[in-house]
């Protein structure tokens, strides 16, 4: 099998490439570098470096390379600055999704695995959340990732494509040998910016509102280690391959944590003390966002075992403190 993963540079995509090459898959990487680094890229996949918005050049990729199948990982992911920035988001993940789909329906590829987000709900009335849950997303990147997989859905009613959407909750940790792990800039998640803080690189952490309605009243978020999250993208690939029928699916680990809770696990792990200091709600943060995993469960056969957040916390741990600058390429 040869799989094509979009976003294969970035945070989450290089680990799902280390885990395809492990399961002896053969893998090839696009990435436009905006966000993603070299560096995180398997030494034995095949790299192509572009936008899925150009079009020519990804006919070429697939021209090239017979591809089997394909994982999508390559999309902007941040709540706040979509909000600022909508058609940013509408650019590059709705519209980008509809060129990579318009090339795999030429090419007759029909195996999509592709990445969405808790942010596809919105506020929602029900915790924990399953996937019948209304989807009324608060923000342009939860309503951007609606769209993807909108058109995933009518496409593939008049096609052969088959796709599998795994609703992300808060993806966090790195390999547990340490060789990948996560690093952005500006970085604006939660764990990496406690770690950060205890590394001294920050002075504090700002806690985004302690008026939700929630015990602490920060926001509660559902927190999910990669590793477990990318072995579920291999079960999909797997479940469409054997003649599975098109889904979606929610990936958490159906505990909530809050973001006191967060900043006192990253206290627990490291035995450094963090400021922290109280600010105003970010714009578009729902309060509680907890996931129901039991149709991946059940359907995928998926089994997370990564799933204490003191490891999930010790694994980030491990990867910022051996690179406090993170890759080598800025
Ligand atoms: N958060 C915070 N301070 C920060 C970064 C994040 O209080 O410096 C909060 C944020 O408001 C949210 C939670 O931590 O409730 C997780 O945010 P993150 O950006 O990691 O993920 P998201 O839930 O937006 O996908």
């Amino acid at each position: 099998m040869k799989i094509l993963v979009l976003g294969g540079a970035g945070y989450i995509g290089s680990h799902a490439v280390y885990q395809l090459i492990e399961n002896h898959m053969e893998v090839v990487v696009v990435d436009n570098l905006e966000t993603g680094h070299r560096a995180a890229v398997h030494k034995d996949a095949v790299f192509y470096e572009g936008d899925l918005r150009d079009k020519a050049f990804l006919r070429d990729v697939f021209e090239k390379e017979k591809i089997d199948g394909v994982l999508h990982f390559a999309a902007y992911s941040l709540v706040g600055e979509s909000v600022q920035q909508p058609m940013k988001y509408f650019n590059n993940n709705t519209y980008g999704a509809q060129v990579l789909l318009e090339v795999m329906n030429e090419f007759n590829v029909n195996y999509i695995v592709f990445s969405s987000t808790a942010a596809t709900y919105g506020e929602p009335k029900t915790i924990p959340i399953t996937e019948d849950e209304p989807t009324l997303p608060t923000n342009p990147y939860g309503e951007s990732k609606l769209m993807m997989e909108k058109m995933m859905k009518w496409n593939s009613n008049v096609t052969d494509l088959n796709y599998v959407a795994l609703r992300y909750f808060n993806v966090a940790g790195a390999r547990e040998d340490g060789v990948i792990g996560e690093d952005h800039s500006p970085e604006t998640h939660l764990i990496p910016i406690v770690i950060e803080a205890a590394l001294g690189q920050r002075d504090h952490v700002t806690i985004f509102g302690d008026d939700y309605d929630t015990a602490d009243g920060t926001c509660i978020r559902d927190y999910i280690h990669v590793e477990d999250l990318i072995n579920a993208h291999l079960l999909a690939l797997d479940y469409l391959i054997k003649g599975g029928t098109s889904d979606v699916f929610n990936l958490g680990s159906s505990r909530g944590f809050s973001v006191k809770e967060i900043i006192d696990t990253v206290e627990t792990v490291t035995d450094i003390k963090i400021n922290r200091i109280i600010g105003e709600r970010r714009a578009g943060d729902p309060g509680r966002l907890v996931a129901s995993a039991d149709k991946a469960k059940a359907v995928l056969k998926w089994n997370p075992t990564r799933t204490e957040i003191n490891q999930i916390i010790t694994d980030a741990w491990n990867w910022h403190s051996n690179n406090p600058q993170g890759w080598d390429d800025k």
